[in-house]
């Protein structure tokens, strides 16, 4: 029972204590205990059996087995670990395949899309997604001859997007509605059975970006009847820095989708050496060279790992979390000159929650200030003026949520972020 007040350490430690996943924070390694790490939404931490794994890709199936592993096991890889990230996201097992970028299976499947809607002329996505995202549709305008229109959904308040704002943007001009579903500074969620309703009722495609909700959320493609998404997998998935995304494409879609790179990855017979290219049935045909090989098997550890802490359990964890961090950051934070910059209610929100400050920069450069309060703390910090903590159910833990929102308060009530500059370094 609740014997602690709210706001105290006490009733953080308790609820570390009786929290189902608790045990999933020992899989993951953790070299220095007093580092608080709020920044899995970015870089998720490294799960200890991949070193290892790692280790023994290299010695044995690289350094003893050469190329003999291609078919001991490397060669179905791709679509192999497609199958579990399927499980994650809803999916039929041959609906995902793992390769490439997000950026690069975005371009992949706006250039299919765009093929799919000849006679459409416009692309709609909207004014909080991933500028990676923004780009890669800017580019392929570009090469399409300048045919199509980017039109942005306007959010009225930097966190949500209204439903009239979509009615009044989506119609039948509409060739493809791209739209990342957990925005990557509000975090806000979108309803993505609603949208992909709303878009498939005006003739159009959608391509769901799940970089920031895949191994944060339950993810249902199948159920929402979405057509094409893309993710990536070193922020809550745990994979890696640089590690390869995935693509998602419905089987009915899957005949005659083309990708626009062709390479003998994706061939039919690529061991045929045939002169004349043929694509791969299924989603191998969006291979297109050697997958890297290393970087894929530090994906695996971390999908087994979600699929066996279940994504029911690591929402609601999320979500208990996330609330338990708004409700300290109402008490303490927004008395201090602190805003909320993502949604207040649970069901519209990812797993990290954005806090809005005019000196954000600063009083991150002192939150991972050693020298600044009890602790170190990684947030991290989104032009101009967004903090966001970032939390990753399997190894955050409430006393590091408790702990974080107590810094802020005392830096900003001390003045302590006035000692550090504002230049940027090229990674924030
Ligand atoms: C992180 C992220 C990406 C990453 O793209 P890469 O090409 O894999 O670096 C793309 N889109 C969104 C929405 C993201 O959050």
């Amino acid at each position: 029972m609740d014997q602690h007040n709210k706001f105290s350490i006490g009733y953080a430690n308790q609820l570390d204590r009786e929290d189902p996943l608790k045990g999933f924070r020992d899989r993951f390694m953790i070299t220095d205990p007093s580092l608080i790490y709020l920044d899995g939404n970015s870089l998720g931490r490294l799960p200890r059996v991949t070193a290892s794994r790692l280790k023994s890709v290299i010695a044995d199936e690289w350094g003893d087995r050469l190329i003999r592993s291609w078919n001991e096991g490397w060669y179905e890889q791709s679509s192999r670990l497609g199958k579990k990230i399927a499980q994650i996201v809803g999916a039929h097992p041959d609906e995902v395949i793992v390769c490439d970028s997000t950026s690069i299976n975005l371009y992949k499947l706006v250039f299919a899309a765009l093929k799919m809607r000849k006679n459409r002329t416009e692309i709609v996505s909207d004014d909080m997604n991933f500028p990676s995202d923004l780009y890669v549709i800017q580019g392929l305008i570009k090469q399409f001859g300048n045919q199509h229109i980017l039109r942005l959904m306007k959010s009225s308040d930097g966190v949500n997007v209204e439903m009239h704002e979509m009615l009044r943007i989506i119609g039948k001009k509409t060739a493809l509605v791209t739209l990342s579903h957990v925005a990557f500074k509000s975090a806000y969620m979108y309803d993505m059975k609603a949208v992909t309703d709303l878009a498939h009722m005006e003739g159009a495609l959608v391509i769901w970006d799940l970089s920031h909700s895949v191994g944060a959320v339950p993810i249902y493609l199948r159920n929402a009847n979405v057509d094409l998404a893309v993710g990536c997998t070193y922020k809550y998935l745990n994979a890696g820095p640089g590690a390869p995304a995935f693509l998602f494409v419905r089987k009915d879609l899957q005949e005659q989708i083309e990708s626009p790179v062709r390479g003998w990855f994706g061939q039919d017979d690529p061991f045929k050496f045939g002169m004349t290219y043929k694509p791969a049935a299924g989603m191998k045909k969006f291979l297109a060279g050697s997958p890297p090989l290393l970087s894929q098997s530090a994906l695996e550890p971390g999908l087994d790992i979600t699929i066996e802490a279940g994504m029911t359990a690591i929402r609601k964890k999320s979500t208990d979390q996330t609330d338990y961090l708004i409700m300290l950051a109402k008490e303490w934070l927004v008395p201090a000159g602190f805003r909320l910059g993502s949604p207040v209610e649970s069901q519209k929100r990812g797993s990290h929650v954005t806090l809005k400050h005019a000196e954000a920069f600063r009083i991150c450069n002192a939150l991972m200030d050693r020298e600044v309060g009890e602790a170190l703390i990684i947030p991290d910090f989104r032009e101009p003026n967004n903090i966001r903590l970032g939390v990753a159910p399997l190894y955050t833990t409430y006393l590091d949520l408790f702990l974080a929102v107590k810094q802020l308060k005392d830096i900003v009530e001390n003045g302590w972020f006035k000692r550090y500059t504002k230049e940027k370094m090229s990674v924030t």
